[in-house]
């Protein structure tokens, strides 16, 4: 049985996926702004019910559109995370348009949608979340480590 689940990383440049990641993987945060260069693939192993998976990230150089990344990195994924920015202005379409084609190019069984940088919110874009036509499954921040645990050991249950 092969436990090396790959796990791919996607969103525009700058909402924080590299972040994520390291937090993860490390437990760090810096808020250094260093653009990711092609692909970086960090692993990471989660031990659910005495069964050790090796969660592979893949960490994609951000993009605004989803369609020119070379598919040779997305395909063969056993999940997908798409992040974005709950600083941004909430692009609906844009939203739509992303979730959309991963799920109808891909084969993937897993596909999370997470807003990141949640330690940035006030009260009222808080709030404002619940209005979004497309809603989040997990609010994250790469900062605090709030949620990030619990996306990838969601994922790791879900792949077994
Ligand atoms: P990427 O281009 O999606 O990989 O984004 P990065 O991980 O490089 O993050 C872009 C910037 O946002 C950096 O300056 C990070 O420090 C900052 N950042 C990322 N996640 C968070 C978060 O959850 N909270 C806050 N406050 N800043 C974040
Ligand atoms: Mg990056």
């Amino acid at each position: 049985m092969n436990l090396a689940k790959k796990i791919v990383i996607l969103g525009n440049f700058g909402v924080g996926k590299t972040s994520l990641i390291r937090k993860f993987v490390t437990d760090e945060f810096s808020s250094d702004y260093k653009v990711t260069v092609g692909v970086h693939v960090l692993k990471k192993d989660v031990t659910i019910n005495n069964t050790t998976f090796s969660l592979i990230l893949w960490d994609l150089e951000g993009t605004d559109n989803l369609q020119k990344i070379n598919s040779a990195y997305l395909s063969g994924s056993h999940a997908f995370i798409y992040v974005y920015d709950l600083k941004r202005p909430y692009n609906a379409i844009e939203l739509e348009d992303n979730i959309n084609f991963l799920k109808s190019s891909y084969n993937v069984e897993i596909l999370k949608i997470v807003g990141n940088k949640v330690d940035l919110l006030t009260k009222e874009e808080f709030q404002n979340i619940k209005n979004q036509s497309i809603q989040p499954n997990f609010l994250s921040s790469a900062k605090t480590g709030e949620n990030i645990e619990k996306l990838f050991r969601e994922i790791a249950i879900e792949l077994t």
